[in-house]
């Protein structure tokens, strides 16, 4: 039987020289692996109260969207600096050379309600921090961060973890 990680498959030198990409999207093209993942991403969480699913720009928004309609709950997009219409609330956070900002729509999330951060894959862990940030700012009290994928020589998980997350991850 395959697992998750069999599903992925690893490109060298994108979208640099020396970088080994994780890519997922043969795993999303998958009927069997697309499903093996969601069901995985979601249960550590079963019988938590979740109101809302965070998904990370991009590959967040096709699991987080799937894990929703699963949960019969609503998807709130978290994406780059200048693509949602609406007001917004902004996070700053660090890249290898430089700076990005994240950007969440700021009536997205109600005080209170409980969150569950989705993405692909854990790296330094800067987006999801970012994210995190953004839903505490609205008063959002997050349930966990789930993840496919951890790189855990980069230390997002030890950050997520520090900042008092509950990280769930299917693979290295
Ligand atoms: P971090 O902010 O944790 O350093 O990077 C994680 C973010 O970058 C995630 O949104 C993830 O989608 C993206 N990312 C970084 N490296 C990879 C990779 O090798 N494969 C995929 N699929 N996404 C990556």
């Amino acid at each position: 039987m395959k697992t998750v990680k069999d599903y992925i498959r690893t490109i060298a030198d994108f979208p640099h020289e020396g970088i080994l990409f994780r890519d997922v999207t043969t795993l999303f093209a998958d009927a069997r692996g697309f499903r093996m993942a969601v069901d995985q991403m979601l249960h550590p969480w079963a019988g938590e109260r979740i109101d809302k699913i965070v998904g990370l720009e991009a590959r967040g928004f096709i699991l987080g969207g799937a894990i929703a309609h699963q949960l019969s709950k609503g998807f709130v997009p978290i994406r780059k600096k200048g693509k949602l219409p609406g007001q917004t609330i902004s996070q700053a956070y660090k890249l290898e050379y430089g700076e990005a900002v994240m950007e969440m729509h700021e009536d997205a999330i109600q005080p209170g309600e409980k969150v569950l951060i989705v993405d692909d894959l854990l790296a330094t862990g800067g987006t999801s921090q970012a994210g995190v940030q953004l839903i505490e700012r609205a008063g959002g009290e997050i349930v966990g961060c789930s993840f496919i994928v951890d790189l855990p020589e980069l230390g997002g998980r030890k950050l997520l973890e520090s900042l008092g997350m509950q990280v769930s991850v299917l693979c290295e």
